[in-house]
């Protein structure tokens, strides 16, 4: 028998609209003695059975769920779960050509705190939470049992791990380490990841989508990427004809594997810059100096981790977008993210609008982004939608 977890009165009915949190407010009693990560038996306040899922002592999330249904959470669980959410991956893997997508996009993916990326035959795990952690064992032989050809390695080196109780950690969980250069590919181009020390699991998939998508604004255009990493959009600009394309990134190892992509791509390497600088900085020495774009690319790293966080990071998403307005010729286009999910896309887009207004420019929203197919929203889960992007016709 699991323990059990009592709800105060009226606190099911999220989880009747198969939301899969519960927050240590709404629990009104425990019985047993669930470990970290447990898995626990969830009920409303008259004892009617909702829900199975893993309990965190530490965290305000109390409970995550795992099921709606009265299964087992075992390897047969997590096979189900894997399968389920390989089909919606295969069908983009054929439209896209890819050989790197996320496959598992945790609560998204009905497996909360699990994110699991797929790079060739390395699969690469990130828990975030006590009852991932728990489950370790039961997912890697899942993976193991229907993907017998891949490796596994833990990528959980996230400090949000700490509000779950949990170290950081990273390692092989089965089969060979990760080489130190991987090649894979999306829209037919060519992208090296290091999996074992790049940012997250090594690559940020979820701009896929809006990457394809810049290239019609890109041909024969002067192209400024900024936060380039390992070249994401810059390559794609070279893929689309630009003329010019200036990489920017604070990262030297990111920037590095930036010009190696360009190189295996066999792409024009004399249009190509890589430069090591702070965006905030150059931004404003280029409009110091007067240089001019035709396209602006804006995809910097996540500004608000707490919502205490979020008046600082709109300050900053105004500040670049401001500028990068500046630097724009007139009839310009800027292509704008925002990954802080926190941030929702009214804000960003009323932002972007006080940008505008300090720039002294026009600005025309004339196309939209979100993130990549393979990181999907699923309808009982709006929190899993995070990044957004607008196409702005700059004036
Ligand atoms: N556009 C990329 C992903 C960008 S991730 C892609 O499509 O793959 C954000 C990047 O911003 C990271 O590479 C990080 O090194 C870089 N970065 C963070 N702060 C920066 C700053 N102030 N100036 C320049 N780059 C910065």
């Amino acid at each position: 028998m699991n323990p059990s977890v009592y709800l105060v009165k009226g606190r099911e009915k999220s989880l009747r609209r198969r939301h899969p949190w519960i927050f240590s407010r709404g629990i009104q009693r425990v019985e047993g003695k669930p470990a970290l990560g447990q898995t626990v038996d969830v009920y409303d306040h008259q004892g009617q059975w909702l829900a199975r899922g893993a309990f965190s002592p530490n965290s305000q999330i109390r409970v995550r769920v795992w099921s709606f249904e009265q299964e087992e959470i075992d390897v047969e669980f997590f096979k189900k779960r894997l399968q389920e959410a390989q089909g919606l991956r295969d069908t983009l893997a054929v439209r896209d050509g890819l050989t790197g997508y996320r496959l598992i996009a945790a609560e998204s993916d009905g497996l909360p705190g699990i994110t699991i990326d797929r790079y060739q035959d390395f699969m690469v795990c990130q828990l975030l939470s006590a009852g991932a952690e728990a489950q370790k064992q039961n997912l890697v032989d899942a993976l193991v049992a229907l993907h017998p050809e891949c490796s596994i390695y833990e990528r959980s080196d996230v400090s949000v791990r700490k509000k779950e109780g949990l170290k950081e950690r990273t390692g092989v969980l089965h089969g060979d380490m990760p080489p130190a250069s991987l090649v894979i590919e999306e829209n037919g181009v060519k992208i090296s990841v290091d999996i074992v020390g790049g940012h997250k699991t090594g690559f940020y998939l979820d701009q896929r989508d809006s990457r394809e998508a810049s290239v019609k604004y890109i041909n024969g255009k002067r192209v400024l990427n900024c936060f380039c990493y390992t070249g994401g959009f810059g390559l794609y600009a070279l893929k689309g004809g630009a003329s010019e394309v200036i990489n920017v990134d604070v990262s030297q190892p990111a920037l590095d594997i930036a010009k190696a992509n360009a190189e295996i791509n066999g792409y024009d390497l004399s249009k190509a810059q890589f430069v090591n600088a702070d965006v905030f900085k150059l931004l404003r020495e280029y409009r110091d100096r007067g240089e001019r774009f035709d396209v602006v690319i804006m995809d910097p790293p996540k500004f608000a981790e707490s919502k205490s966080q979020l008046n600082g990071a709109c300050r900053g998403y105004k500040d670049i977008n401001m500028v990068a307005m500046q630097i724009l010729k007139p009839g310009g286009t800027l292509l704008t993210y925002s990954c802080s999910g926190l941030m929702d896309n009214a804000l960003f887009q009323k932002i972007l609008a006080d940008a505008a207004l300090d720039a002294q420019r026009q600005v025309q929203f004339i196309e939209r982004f979100e993130q990549a197919a393979d990181h999907p929203l699923d309808s009982a889960y709006p929190e899993g939608f995070y990044l957004k992007g607008f196409a702005c016709h700059v004036k």
